[in-house]
């Protein structure tokens, strides 16, 4: 089976298990809804994924992204299918895929979602995870490690980055709402996109 593929019927699962944790989460700083709005995603995907065995890598991200922005709703998947669209034109333009260019995709995914949410780092979102994951894989690609160790560190960043939006304030998102009484709760955003680093570290 193609990797790619393979990974991302994983996080299907992941996500599928944790469904009522992410909601959980949600329904104490948001509307109760983000686990519920990404299962939703993955059911689709999983009726789609035999369709997308012979694509290209950045076919398949295009193919999700389209999934996604047509099934998730929600804050969450507007910006999960932008980083994937963001994702799949970079990786186009990619002569092969290596630590470097998967980094680098990466990054790429972060702008996409950082323009479209207008957000940055610091404001409990999905990015207190996925920023500095990618910061951690791409010094790690600049080591020379391998893709297996890069996402290893981009894993341990990202775990890092998820348990600390528990201390902060919501300041972009409808947990923005809440002010300080956002403090104390994790963010759904930041703990899905934990799990699907968790995933992709486990399978890589
Ligand atoms: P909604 O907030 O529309 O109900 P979800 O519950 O599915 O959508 O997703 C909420 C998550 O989306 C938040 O926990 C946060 O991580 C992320 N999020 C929301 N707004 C932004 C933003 N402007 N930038 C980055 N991430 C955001
Ligand atoms: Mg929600």
């Amino acid at each position: 089976m193609n990797k790619l593929v393979q990974i991302i019927n994983k996080i299907v699962d992941k996500i599928e298990i944790n469904k009522d944790y992410l909601t959980d989460l949600d329904r104490e700083i948001g509307d109760g809804d983000h686990g519920v709005n990404l299962s939703r995603g993955g059911k689709k995907l999983e009726e789609n994924i035999s369709s997308f065995e012979n694509l290209k890598e950045y076919e398949v991200l295009n193919k999700i992204a389209m999934l996604l922005l047509s099934n998730v709703g929600g804050a969450s998947g507007a910006l999960y299918s932008t980083a994937l669209m963001r994702g799949a034109s970079y990786l186009k333009n990619c002569d092969t895929i290596n630590e470097k260019t998967i980094g680098e995709t990466f990054s790429a995914m972060i702008k996409g979602i950082e323009e479209r949410g207008k957000s940055t780092v610091g404001e409990k979102t999905m990015l207190d995870t996925l920023v500095p994951a990618s910061e951690a894989f791409n010094m790690a690609a600049e080591k020379g490690c391998n893709l297996e160790e890069c996402f290893q560190q981009a894993y341990i960043a990202g775990k890092k980055g998820m348990e600390y939006t528990k201390n902060i304030k919501a300041t972009k998102g409808r947990a923005s709402y809440l002010g300080d009484r956002s403090i104390g709760t994790l963010d759904p955003g930041a703990v899905s996109s934990y799990l699907i680093l968790e995933t992709i570290k486990e399978e890589i």
